[in-house]
This record gives C-alpha cells, structure tokens and sequence, in this order.
C-alpha cells in the first residue's frame, strides 16, 4: 500500500510504501523519519503502563524528602508537601505539585490503559476522543517532570545554603520510575492503532 507523506522537517510531499514492522520510512531529501512501524507497540504500552501504575503506590506512599532541620527530622510524602504548602498559603504551588505528581500521573496511566484496550479489540468507537486522549497524554508529558527538577533545585539550593539536611526518600526513586515508565508507555504507543479498520487482519 502506497500513501503520500509530506516531511514534517522540509516539506516535501512524497509516494511512501507501508514500511514493514520495526523499520521506518526516510525522507528522500533531508533524511528525516517519516513513519514508522512500532513493534508489540500495545503489548510494550501495555507493560510499562502496568510497571508505572505499581510504583505510583510506593511513590505515594513512602516520603520522597527527608529533611534534618537543627535538629528536628521530619519526612514527606508527596501529599505532606502539598498539606504543607497549602497550610502555608501558597495554595497555587500546592495545587500545581498536586495535579503535576498525584492527578496527572494517575490520568495519564489510566488513558493509556483506556487506549491500549480500545485498541486491542479493535474499537471503532470514540476514535476522534482517543486521539484527543493520545494527544493530550504526549502535551502533558514533559510536566509530569516538573517536580523531581523543582526537587532537585530545593535540594541543591538548600545544600548550598548549608540551612538544612535534604535527602531523597524512598518515595523519590519510585516516582522517579513512575515518570520514566510513564514516557516509555506513550512513546511506544502507535496511534495508528486507533484507526485501523476493524476488519483488516493483524
Ligand atoms: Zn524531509
């Protein structure tokens, strides 16, 4: 099957054939990926989907900061820090960490979920809203590292400043793994998928 693609990078419009599993199509003139072919794209969506939703509960659950303050030791969790932010007034802050470290996440392991099942069984429904879904998950990506950055300032500066003793808790490597899990689950989402023709063989 041939198809015309037009190169993202330079434009040109071009006669592709359907590139074959775990090979990519190449611009003729600036050599730039026009399509590809992911391989076991919703069995490896599916499993690194899975893997993040386990560590979301040991991300939650254990401190991802412990803090030695003159003396006095305290350790939080992601939910500690948004109460304690909140409690401080700054309800912005608390409310960006909250939806950037506990919502989003959690929505985005669910939407993956939801097209990794739609998509298994060939649904024809919905398809516009599951591409909308796709899109949605991909724009949000990169803020779903926002706090483990922010983190990772507050510790530095908090070093640097000599104030306090700041060490990751356990919580921190498993949200960690829920980010990275998270990224490997999109990218290797192939939203081709949610358009293929429900009769057409596997
Ligand atoms: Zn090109």
């Amino acid at each position: 099957m041939q198809a015309i693609i037009v190169c993202k990078i330079c434009a040109l419009a071009q006669y592709v054939r359907e590139p074959q599993p775990d090979t990519a199509a190449e611009c003729r003139r600036c050599g730039s990926i026009l399509t590809q072919v992911k391989v076991n794209s919703l069995a490896r969506t599916a499993a690194f989907s899975l893997a993040a939703l386990i560590f979301y509960v040991p991300a939650n659950v254990y401190p991802i900061v412990r803090m030695e303050f003159y003396g006095a030791y305290s350790e939080s969790t992601v939910w500690d820090g948004c109460v304690k932010l909140f409690q401080d007034g700054q309800w912005l802050v608390a409310i960006i960490v909250f939806l950037a470290s506990m919502l989003i996440p959690l929505f985005k392991l669910l939407g993956l979920g939801f097209l990794v099942a739609t998509a298994k069984f060939r649904s024809a429904r919905l398809r516009h809203e599951r591409t909308w879904t796709y899109k949605i998950i991909n724009v949000v990506g990169p803020w779903a590292m926002l706090d483990v950055f922010l983190l990772a300032v507050l510790v530095a500066l908090v070093k640097l400043e000599q104030l306090a003793t700041v060490l990751p808790g356990p919580g921190l490597l498993a949200f960690t793994a829920v980010v990275v899990l998270t990224i490997l689950a999109s990218a290797s989402f192939d939203p081709k998928l949610i358009w293929q023709d429900p009769d057409a063989g596997s």
